[in-house]
């Protein structure tokens, strides 16, 4: 079998994992199976004494979401992965194999509400403390960090105000201390930002966005060095958020286009946010490719494009928000991401609607601030559904 991991992103993203069988078939196949046969007593007793590598039952391993793991793997540059059920099956797979009780964990304050829940109100029952800091502030990391932190935890950039991470500077920081630094590189994907390669040690994904990109099915992966990957996979065995074989398929078949397409939807979303930033009534947009923008310059060093998502304040707050939402005609109106089709939405009221009004003014988030996931529609028709909404300030 050829060696895919020393060739360009793009053949890897077309060829890595793939294993023919005995059909010779172009495109990969589907594995919709639960469990695996074997060819004699012997057989089964070694696969079960992990003396024989191969397939035992689809909750352990799967050939389809193999593919998809080693794919995924060699656009990262990482050892090996783990496909999960979904993005949070990911970050929760990977906290229980690496924390116990005692542990401390840093995390960036911008970081997807659902995964700050999981510290706060399970992982916290459990005896893990967790400590918020800003994602831009390298000094608030370094003092929060305790002789008991294990892990830095962050995404870059942030959602939905793409604030953007110094994520060699805090790879230092955590080798330093001797913890690890996860990413969710959710946003950019490997396509735009390959966080190992900046000295992360573990990145997860909510393959639900990007990675599958039209929006069809939930998923998620961690990757990273082979012994990690090992102990991920053994709570997945134990307690069972394993990846389907065929949403595998379908992510394994979206990594294929996932350059091709984080290259379209970063023009489109620079040219979305050009135009946003010329419109009377928008009071300021959030963009890491547009100059003003606070981490431009850094964005422009860790990133190959600045991505998909923009996100703007319009004056005027929820009323003037909720006025250009209403005058949209078809950009789809919901809070998920990285989909060929335009989303828009609205995220005090939707993503950030459970936040005290106090702890959405500590985030930045306006009563006016709406959030795009540029799509890869013509952007001649982004611009002009959006006029249509901004007509109605
Ligand atoms: C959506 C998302 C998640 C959670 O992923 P699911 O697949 O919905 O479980 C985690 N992190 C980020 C940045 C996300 O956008």
């Amino acid at each position: 079998m050829t060696n895919y991991r020393d060739k360009g992103f793009q053949t890897r993203a077309v060829r890595a994992g793939q294993r023919r069988t005995g059909e010779q078939e172009q495109s990969e196949p589907i594995f919709p199976t639960s469990s695996f046969v074997f060819d004699n007593p012997e057989q089964a007793a070694a696969r079960f004494a992990g003396e024989e590598p191969g397939n035992i039952y689809s909750r352990f391993t799967n050939p389809t979401v193999a593919l998809f793991e080693e794919r995924l793997a060699a656009l990262e540059g990482a050892e090996a992965g783990v496909g999960t059920a979904s993005g949070m099956a990911a970050i929760l797979s990977l906290m229980m194999s690496l924390l116990e009780a005692g542990d401390h964990v840093v995390c960036a304050r911008q970081v997807f509400g659902t995964t700050a829940t999981l510290f706060n109100k399970y992982l916290a029952r459990f005896g893990i403390v967790t400590d918020f800091v800003d994602l831009t502030d390298l000094d608030a990391w370094g003092a929060a960090i305790r002789p008991e932190t294990r892990m830095l935890f962050l995404e870059s950039p942030s959602n939905p105000l793409t604030e953007v991470a110094d994520i060699r500077a805090l790879a230092e920081l955590a080798r330093a201390h001797d913890c690890r630094l996860v990413v969710d590189n959710c946003f950019c994907t490997p396509a735009l930002q390959r966080p190992l390669e900046l000295g992360a040690d573990l990145v997860v994904h909510s393959a639900t966005k990007y990675l599958d990109g039209q929006g069809r099915c939930v998923g998620g992966a961690v990757v990273g060095d082979a012994a990690t990957m090992a102990e991920v996979r053994g709570f997945l065995r134990t307690a069972g958020p394993s990846m389907s074989p065929f949403n595998a398929w379908v992510f394994a078949k979206g990594l294929e286009t996932l350059g091709l397409r984080m290259e379209a939807h970063s023009r489109h979303a620079r040219a979305v946010a050009q135009w946003l930033d010329d419109q009377p009534g928008v009071e300021q947009v959030h963009y890491p490719g547009l100059p003003e923008h606070p981490q431009h310059a850094l964005a422009g060093r860790q990133q190959s494009a600045y991505g998909g998502i923009v996100s703007f304040r319009v004056a005027g707050g929820e009323a003037a928000a909720w006025r250009l939402l209403e005058g949209l005609e078809w950009l789809s109106l919901t809070a998920n991401l990285g989909d060929a089709k335009t989303t828009i939405t609205h995220p005090a009221t939707t993503t950030h609607g459970r936040l005290s009004a106090e702890q959405r003014r500590e985030a930045g988030i306006d009563a006016g601030l709406i959030r795009m996931a540029v799509g890869l529609e013509s952007v001649s028709d982004i611009l002009d559904d959006l006029g249509r909404g901004l007509e109605r300030l």
